[in-house]
């Protein structure tokens, strides 16, 4: 008895504390700013960089963090900052995380500090999976991978959609077919280096909410890469498929998608972006329903304005047990029975577009403008319900769990 605890220790309270001053002091003020712009703030990039915020270092401390709450303590804080400057931040770790999670220890040490480049020469990285119609539907992805033997490379064609960073990363990290027979259990991983010829920005998106994070479509024409960037090597990628090809085969049961069970795990960390949205406009709103008077006293007098914050407030609180559950589980290696990952991005992401849009209607109409931070955080809050699998494909994914 007495082990249980949702405390953060010393160490940890140290690490948010640090973040949450760089969330304040240079992410805030900066928000407004390039929002408008509608570009990647580098130069808070390159901030972050010098602190020690943007490197692998960093993230690979938070991830090893033996309580599992490392990530999610991270990600609340910079997303409490503003969520399209921390999708800058941490889009690179995405990328990362793709390689870390698939490749050999040669290509985690050659690939992913080139992802973040240093402090004065600072990059981004990009993770290609989507496609125009492979969003949800990952099987339906076309984009091929052909293995030239004569040369060992492998030969890239097809267009990615809506890649964070996609373009303008030094690094692409390109998911391909490379086996149309066996659906997106044919798929593999690839890295695209920087400056190989073929690869090229198409449209960058002009999007709703976090629009200081860069969306793009990436080109890929006869992109050629040596097959020592095909991640986890040919030998592993030929015994994978050969047992799917079995499976097929033999018609059994569907082998769990690898890329799928990371998605699972790499959930939590959206859920925990989303309560640092939710819990950044629920303070504005708290502090602005304490200091507007009408009708002679501060509106949080009135148990309309007062229960929609201990509304907020609550789910807030939720969304968060939620997070550290799964990001607990997922670090202590307790199988996601009940698709508990999912479950906290599903619930967290709700909840930052309802609080959200909570916070711009206690502000009235200071709340529909850019006066004020709330109208920016709606418009952020509502990527949380799309990207990482959409609210509905998490209700699958928690369906299909719980009816086992
Ligand atoms: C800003 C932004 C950044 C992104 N960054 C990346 C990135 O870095 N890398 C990357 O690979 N992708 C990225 N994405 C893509 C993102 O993951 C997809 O947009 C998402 O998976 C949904 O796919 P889709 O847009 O094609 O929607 P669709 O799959 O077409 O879905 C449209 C609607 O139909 C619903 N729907 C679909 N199928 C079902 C079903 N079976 N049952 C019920 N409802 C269903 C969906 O829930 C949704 O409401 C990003 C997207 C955005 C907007």
């Amino acid at each position: 008895m007495g082990e249980f605890t949702l405390e953060l220790n010393e160490d940890q309270k140290q690490v948010r504390d640090w973040l949450h001053g760089f969330a304040a002091d240079v992410m805030r003020p900066a928000a407004a700013e390039w929002d408008e712009r509608e570009e990647t703030p580098w130069p808070i990039i390159q901030e972050a960089a010098k602190l020690g915020i943007y490197s692998l270092d960093f993230y690979a401390q938070q991830f090893f963090d033996p309580t599992g709450l490392g990530i999610p303590m991270a990600m609340e804080e910079l997303f409490w900052g503003d969520a399209g400057i921390a999708l800058s931040i941490v889009g690179t770790g995405l990328a990362a995380v793709g390689v870390l999670a698939n490749g050999t220890e040669e290509q985690i040490g050659t690939w992913v500090p080139q992802m973040y480049g240093d402090a004065n020469d600072v990059k981004v990285a990009a993770f290609c999976s989507s496609e125009p119609d492979a969003g949800s539907d990952v099987a339906s992805m076309r984009t091929r991978a052909v293995y030239d033997e004569a040369k060992d490379e492998w030969v890239l064609n097809g267009t990615k959609t809506w890649a964070t960073n996609g373009g303008i990363a030094n690094v692409h990290v390109v998911v391909a077919v490379v086996d149309p027979e066996l659906g997106s259990k044919g798929h593999a991983s690839f890295i695209v280096p920087p400056n190989t010829p073929g690869l090229s920005q198409g449209q960058k998106f002009q999007k709703h909410g976090i629009r200081a994070s860069h969306t793009a479509e990436v080109v890929l024409e006869d992109v050629r890469v040596p097959g020592s960037c095909l991640l986890g090597g040919k030998d592993k990628l030929d015994e994978r498929l050969a047992r799917a090809r079995e499976k097929a085969k033999a018609g059994g049961e569907r082998v769990k998608n690898a890329a799928m069970a990371t998605f699972e795990a790499s959930r939590p960390a959206v859920g925990a972006m989303a309560v640092g949205t939710a819990r950044a406009a629920y303070e504005v709103a708290l502090d602005y329903a304490k200091t507007r008077v009408q009708f002679g006293r501060p509106i949080i007098e009135n148990q309309g304005v007062a229960f929609q914050l201990a509304d907020m407030a609550t789910q807030i609180d939720a969304a968060r047990l939620l997070v550290w559950r799964a990001s607990w589980m997922a670090t202590a290696g307790k199988p996601f029975t009940a698709a508990e990952g999912s479950m906290s991005k599903l619930y967290a992401s709700e909840v930052a577009k309802k609080v959200t849009a909570q916070a711009v209607q206690i502000l009235g109409g200071n709340g529909y403008t850019r006066e004020y931070p709330v109208e920016r955080m709606h418009r952020d809050a509502a990527i949380y319900t799309i990207f990482e699998g959409t609210s509905e494909i998490q209700r699958m994914v928690i369906s299909r769990a719980i009816a086992k």
